[in-house]
């Protein structure tokens, strides 16, 4: 089974609360929330999950800067969509598994987030054009085992030594964890 990267170094649901997490999770459980809000100062590196094909990178609204990556994975294919960067660094074209494909920033309906709010909104969409709601997008902890609320740092792969001492996971290619079926 392939692995999957995380999508930055270090990742953590902003405020650690399940309102940014995916689901209906907000306003009482009547809006959806489409993806993960990971907290991220703006300028942080966004890596590709997975081995695939930037398809999108264009100024998409309440999205802001945003970068569509579509890749295969458990026999599916499935699009990765990286939101609010102030940086897209790639525009199309095929890349690998921790390639940079932007940085982090606050455009969109991020514009007015400061400190901790800041983040990436991160996607999974079982199709390119999605509808509203939860239409056509997957919960990412279906992909990762788990959402990263409470995290600070997530490891794997003989990485958690590294984090004990700090370095965090910057290693290219190894900020990965094997996705169990
Ligand atoms: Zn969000």
């Amino acid at each position: 089974m392939a692995f999957l990267a995380w999508p930055l170094e270090r990742n953590h649901i902003r405020r650690n609360i399940t309102n940014n997490a995916f689901g209906m999770v907000r306003n009482g459980g009547s809006k959806a929330h489409q993806g993960w809000d990971l907290y991220a100062p703006p300028g942080t590196p966004c890596y590709a999950i997975a081995e695939g094909e930037v398809v999108d990178a264009y100024y998409n609204g309440a999205y802001g800067n945003n970068v569509v990556l579509r890749f295969a994975h458990g026999g599916q294919v499935l699009y990765a969509m990286y939101c609010h960067l102030s940086v897209m660094a790639v525009r199309q074209g095929l890349v690998k598994r921790g390639d940079l494909l932007g940085l982090t920033g606050n455009t969109g309906n991020a514009a007015s987030m400061r400190g901790e709010d800041q983040h990436l909104h991160f996607e999974i969409r079982t199709t390119r054009h999605s509808g509203t709601g939860l239409d056509g997008r997957m919960n990412p902890a279906k992909l990762y085992g788990i959402a990263p609320i409470g995290w600070t740092y997530y490891e794997s792969h003989q990485q958690k030594k590294q984090v004990l001492v700090g370095l965090g996971l910057k290693v290219k290619g190894i900020n990965v964890r094997e996705v169990v079926q």
